[in-house]
């Protein structure tokens, strides 16, 4: 057994939600950490980036946060959600109470906040380095390195670590180096459904019932909105990608919205709608389970580089918060022994993590069809009007 008083050295790949509250755990360790993350410090970032802009945050990763001293300030910061506000096809609403008998709920916390927050916490160990513009390009599980692209230099450097942990995303870099390992399991599914943010303004934010998670389901179609601190919402839109090809102009999008989803047209706003609709392309989602999460004794992965799931279960960046409370606890039990750590870690989450994939995709179903199983068709609808 490898267990050693000495001081260890991490290698963290991503400064993202997970990779940062990960190397945080690691710091308080006492290990040295080195932080690569391949974009921008997202602190100095002119343009918000990332996946979604406001998350739900349960226990799950309330738990993790509160392991390092950070529950309360996120919490501080989030807007609780007691329930589910439905939203019918006539603009009648009802409220589903997440439970009615402890009053438990989840929050509403901003991405970006939440990330800026990781991170300078992260700074304030002495142990830790954080490199920004550095990518990683290779893993190389015979001689124990990684190789990392300075963006800015354009430098190739080649780094060791006693433990080497992936927490590059659902596209990660050290996994597909370990997928070209033996036995290494992975598959890998795409939803025929994207989706869109809009945004309800704050002018207009304080007719939505506060505290709750708003859905308007449609069958086919799903429409949800979660709370921001400046009374602003965030409308997530999703559909299958044939839909949103259908939706060519602003007289067809606004038609579809008039009848899929009538009292949210007045809550965005028809100019608003048209512009954030036609800003961008839908975004594709994907569900990700490997197995095991980790190869030889050093190389480990994180959060939705070990399993990215679909959103509709609101337990992607928790249950990576997770990882890294479980990764930690597992360290401690094993007195810091990195090889029997990281073969545990596995052991103890790839069943877990597949399950929570498993309920991420059966809510898909299930937050579409809340009201009733009535599918619309899109099509039909434009033809309607
Ligand atoms: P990421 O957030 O993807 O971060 C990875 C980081 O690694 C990034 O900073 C990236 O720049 C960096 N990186 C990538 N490649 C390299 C490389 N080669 N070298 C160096 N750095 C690299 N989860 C919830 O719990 N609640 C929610 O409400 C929720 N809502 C969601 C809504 C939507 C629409 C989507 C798509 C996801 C949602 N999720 C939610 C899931 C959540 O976004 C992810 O689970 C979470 O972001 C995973 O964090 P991560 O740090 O593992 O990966």
């Amino acid at each position: 057994m490898t267990t050693n008083n000495d001081i260890q050295t991490v290698i963290v790949v991503g400064g993202g939600l997970v990779g940062s509250l990960c190397a945080i755990f690691m710091a308080k360790r006492g290990y040295h950490v080195t932080v690569f993350e391949y974009r921008e410090d997202i602190r100095c970032a002119q343009l918000l980036r990332g996946r979604s802009i406001n998350m739900s945050l349960s226990n799950r990763g309330r738990r993790a946060l509160s392991a390092v001293g950070l529950e309360n300030l996120i919490i501080g910061n989030a807007i609780p959600m007691k329930g589910r506000l439905l939203h019918d096809l006539e603009g009648k609403t009802k409220s589903v109470a997440y439970d009615p008998t402890t009053g438990q709920c989840i929050y509403s916390i901003s991405r970006n906040y939440l990330n800026r927050t990781l991170l300078t916490e992260l700074e304030n160990h002495s142990n830790v380095k954080i490199f920004f513009h550095h990518r990683l390009i290779s893993a190389n599980f015979d001689d124990e390195t990684i190789t990392v692209l300075n963006l800015k230099s354009q430098e190739v450097e080649t780094h060791s670590a006693d433990l080497i942990i992936g927490a590059d995303g659902a596209y990660s870099t050290l996994r597909r180096f370990m997928q070209q390992t033996p036995l290494f399991e992975f598959s890998q599914t795409y939803i025929k459904h994207g989706y869109l943010e809009l945004k309800i303004p704050p002018k207009n934010g304080h007719k939505m019932l506060p505290n709750h998670l708003h859905i308007w389901p449609r069958g086919e179609f799903m429409m949800i909105a979660l709370p921001n601190q400046d009374k602003s919402w965030t409308v997530t839109l999703f559909m299958p990608f044939v839909n949103f090809k259908i939706l060519k102009n602003s007289h067809q999008l606004i038609q579809f919205f008039k009848v899929t989803f009538p009292d949210a047209v007045q809550l965005i706003g028809e100019e608003l709608l048209v512009s954030d609709f036609f800003k961008v392309k839908p975004s594709p989602l994907v569900s990700i389970k490997c197995n095991p999460y980790h190869v030889g004794r050093k190389f480990l992965i994180v959060g939705d580089a070990a399993h990215a799931m679909v959103p509709f279960y609101g337990q992607g960046m928790n249950a990576g918060f997770e990882d890294c409370f479980i990764l930690d606890d597992i360290l401690y039990a094993n007195k810091n022994d990195i090889g029997s750590s990281v073969e545990e870690f596995s052991k103890k989450r790839t069943e877990d993590a597949f399950a929570i994939c498993d309920l991420a995709m059966y809510n898909y179903v299930e937050m579409r069809d809340l009201v009733t199983r009535r599918s619309y068709h899109l099509r039909k609808l434009l033809d309607e009007v």
